[in-house]
């Protein structure tokens, strides 16, 4: 190949490609103004704070908890910059700002390397460029990578074992400090107090790496750029300008099969409905999120003829030693019996009792009396439709 015209590729122009062939040449090749909607101006906003907060805290060289004041601080700076608006919103960042800092416990500023350190990988004919987050010291031989994330949802195993950008953080990290002979990737989710880890074989990093300069390759050759709806669409910074979402707004779906006899129509169409419910699941999400965050100043909005209020869920949780107590003497039945026909153990709590039994004893302990109670455990099995793209 010859020189490519792009030697430079930045992480994300490689990802708006690979997601969206359409949202890389509204926003590459046509130059269209890009207008983020609120989550990802937010998550912008959030970095930005945490990046400054651990900044700092390092260049002080200081060991201790992070300030709370100086994250709020920071925060209300950021924000004002960026222009955002809404008391809901803005509260979502105090509170992940509190719990970040909380979480985080004393930091040593000798434990971080690097905070948003930038990367040039040479990949075949490019040069990609990025950014990491962050990236902690954990002992001689090993280092922490960690992006930090402000989604809603969290990923699954398979998203983040498949992680392409993970992969080439790992990859930059062992360039940048060639002592490291370990690498752990941490998702940081900033919403839910959780750390998503993997981590890569070298196998997988060189298919990183050629996956990588296949699809720069690509960036550079593609003649055609179809939209690919997805249900990130919802965030897309050129959703404004795309022909396809907003025909996928009004629900209909192109391919419609006539014949059900036809499988592979059957399947086709089947995948498009999926796609289309994802988007308007989203927007509907989006456009609820706008309702609700009025309905926080007031009781009741009617609008088009529909009343929206907000009201609250009750569930009960029956403490067992009273309720067998009352239903013994109510029924005459023994203990033993009625506990047989109202009470289950409940999963979570055996697994949170299981998990603090692993601190004390030994592991092999720990796995005998997990066989015990799978063994004694009564299994439902309900049927699940399950699909997933091949190749
Ligand atoms: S809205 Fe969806 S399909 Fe349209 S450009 Fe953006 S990502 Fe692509």
């Amino acid at each position: 190949m010859t020189t490519p015209r792009n030697s430079h590729l930045s992480y994300s122009r490689l990802t708006r490609f690979e997601q969206c062939p359409l949202s890389y040449k509204l926003h590459y090749l046509d130059k269209q103004q890009a207008e983020p909607g609120i989550p990802l101006r937010f998550g912008k906003v959030i970095h930005a704070v945490l990046e400054r907060l651990v900044s700092e805290q390092v260049l002080d060289e200081l060991t201790g908890p992070l300030s709370e004041d100086r994250a709020i601080a920071l925060y209300r700076e950021a924000w004002a910059a960026d222009g955002l608006s809404g008391i809901d919103v803005f509260e979502e960042g105090l509170h992940i700002l509190r719990d970040f800092v909380r979480e985080e416990g004393v930091v040593d500023h000798r434990d971080v390397l690097a905070v948003e350190k930038e990367f040039r990988l040479s990949v075949g004919p490019f040069t990609v460029l990025g950014f990491i987050d962050r990236v902690n010291w954990v002992d001689d031989e090993t280092v922490e990578v960690v992006d930090y994330k402000t989604n809603r949802q969290i990923f699954t195993r398979d998203e983040v074992d498949s992680s392409l950008q993970m992969s080439l953080y790992e990859v930059a990290a062992r360039r940048l400090w060639p002592w490291v002979k370990n690498v752990k990737l941490t998702f940081r989710m900033l919403r839910h107090g959780l750390r998503q880890q993997t981590s890569r074989t070298p196998e997988q990093l060189a298919d990183a790496l050629a996956y990588v300069e296949t699809l720069g390759i690509q960036t550079e050759t593609a003649k055609e750029f179809p939209a690919r709806l997805n249900a990130n669409c919802v965030y897309c910074d050129h959703r404004m300008h795309c022909k396809a979402y907003a025909e996928a707004l009004q629900g209909r779906p192109h391919l419609v099969c006539e014949d059900t006899r036809d499988l592979e129509a059957v399947a086709r169409e089947r995948e498009q409905v999926a796609r289309l419910a994802k988007i308007l699941y989203a927007r509907k999400d989006e456009l609820e999120g706008v309702l609700k965050a009025h309905l926080r100043e007031r009781d009741e909005l009617v609008l088009g003829g529909v009343r929206y209020r907000m009201f609250n869920t009750s569930s009960h949780d029956y403490p067992v030693d009273a309720t067998l107590a009352l239903l013994t003497d109510a029924t005459g039945q023994s203990r033993e019996e009625l506990l047989d026909k109202v009470a289950v153990v409940d999963k979570k709590a055996l697994d949170a009792v299981l998990k603090a039994l692993g601190k004390t004893l030994d592991k092999p302990r720990v796995a005998l009396l997990k066989a015990e109670l799978e063994a004694k455990a009564s299994t439902r099995h309900t049927p699940r439709f399950w699909a997933k793209e091949v190749g």
